[in-house]
């Protein structure tokens, strides 16, 4: 029973399935056949459209090409129009003056009456014509000719204009430097003046001097006249004598403070200089008594300076010290070597200022005055050498 009623349903299922199945299918159907008929009415349309359109831009295109045309037409019958009237032109010029023609001139007065008529030959008025060009020209031509030479005259006037400027700066210049020259020259010989008295007065000191040099060779010439020599040329002459005799004059000023220079320094280690303060020769240079026995003679190498206690004692000239101690009877000493062979020795001083091998200027303080070695009281002993002969000091201070 279940069972038939479960058939029954099965079979009645089937039935509605298929009939759906069936509706399904002929609705598909229709909705494919609609849509086909859509398209083709579509493409139906599209293709209305495109021929439609086609036929249009065709029109247009015709309707272009044709007004072009007509355009290129118009275009060419104009440029053959304006071509025959140039050509008529041309002719009707061409004949009137290459054709044997006649021109006729009417001269009309205000009343109208008397006309006078005038026959002329074309080929008169060609003459004419030529002629008239002709005479232009040449007028034209010596115009311009005549115009660029004035105006190459003016530019040489000015050009001598300003030779002339120049010319006269150079002769005020030449006087100018003649001047100069005279006043250098002027100033020359003052310094030769000037010379001969600094060598005049260095002799006088007893100075060793160079000799002057030669001025011979800057001995001055001349004439009446200038002769085939130009101004320039002798003021140039001039200028170099100045600057010979000025080389001249700078080498013998040169010499001249050489041999000044020999002499101070001759002057700075030759022994001149008193060595103290003031004092007296207790006691000469050479043969005395014996001043500590009283008995005989006694040789005195040098002088005896009698002052004060600790009187400071110079260098009597520049140069170094070889010795600077206690020296046996001298006590305290001093020798100093100075050039030209001269040395100085100074005794019994107190103290001393300086060392052995150090260098002493003129009227350096080297020691002190004392009493020190054999001494009977407050002295200097003052020795002078040269060349190791002793030599009395009173005969350089
Ligand atoms: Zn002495």
């Amino acid at each position: 029973m279940l069972q038939d009623i479960i058939e029954q349903c099965k079979a009645k299922a089937q039935i509605a399935f298929n009939k759906l199945q069936e509706q399904a299918a002929s609705v598909a159907a229709e909705a494919k056949a609609v849509a086909k008929n859509l398209l083709a009415e579509a493409q139906q349309q599209a293709e209305k459209v495109y021929t439609l359109g086609r036929q249009e831009l065709l029109l247009l295109w015709e309707k272009g090409r044709a007004r072009a045309a007509a355009l290129a037409a118009v275009a060419k019958i104009r440029a053959e129009m304006y071509k025959r009237r140039a050509r008529t032109r041309y002719q009707a010029v061409r004949n009137a003056w290459c054709g044997n023609q006649h021109f006729t001139f009417w001269l009309i007065p205000a009343d109208g009456q008397h006309v006078a008529r005038k026959h002329v030959k074309k080929a008169h008025i060609k003459y004419a014509f030529t002629g008239f060009a002709s005479v232009v020209i040449a007028l034209g031509i010596a115009l311009g000719v005549l115009g660029h030479m004035a105006i190459q005259n003016e530019a040489q006037k000015q050009e001598l204009a300003e030779y002339k400027q120049t010319k006269q700066e150079q002769a005020q210049k030449i006087q100018e430097l003649q001047q100069m020259a005279e006043k250098n020259q002027k100033q020359l010989a003052y310094l030769s003046k000037l010379e001969d008295q600094v060598r005049s007065q260095m002799e006088k000191s007893g100075a060793q001097l160079p000799p002057k040099s030669d001025a011979s060779v800057y001995a001055g010439k001349g004439g009446a006249s200038l002769g085939s020599a130009s101004e320039v040329n002798v003021m140039l002459e001039q200028e170099k004598n100045i600057s010979l005799q000025a080389k001249a004059k700078a080498e013998n000023f040169q010499k001249l403070l050489g041999a000044i220079e020999n002499e101070n320094y001759r002057r700075d280690v030759t022994p001149s200089q008193w060595p103290t303060d003031g004092g007296f020769i207790s006691s000469p240079f050479g043969g005395r008594p014996n001043p500590f026995s009283g008995y005989g003679r006694d040789w005195h190498p040098g002088i005896d300076i009698a002052v004060d206690y600790g009187t400071p004692v110079y260098a009597s000239a520049a140069g170094y010290v070889q010795q600077a101690g206690w020296y046996g009877g001298y006590g305290k000493y001093i020798r100093l070597g100075h050039d030209f062979g001269y040395e100085t020795a100074y005794g019994h001083m107190s103290r001393l200022a300086v060392s052995a091998g150090s260098f002493v200027k003129k009227g350096e303080v080297i020691g002190y005055v004392g009493s020190t070695g054999y001494s009977t009281g407050p002295h200097l002993h003052f020795e002078i050498l040269k060349y190791g002969e002793q030599v009395n000091p009173s005969s350089l201070m």
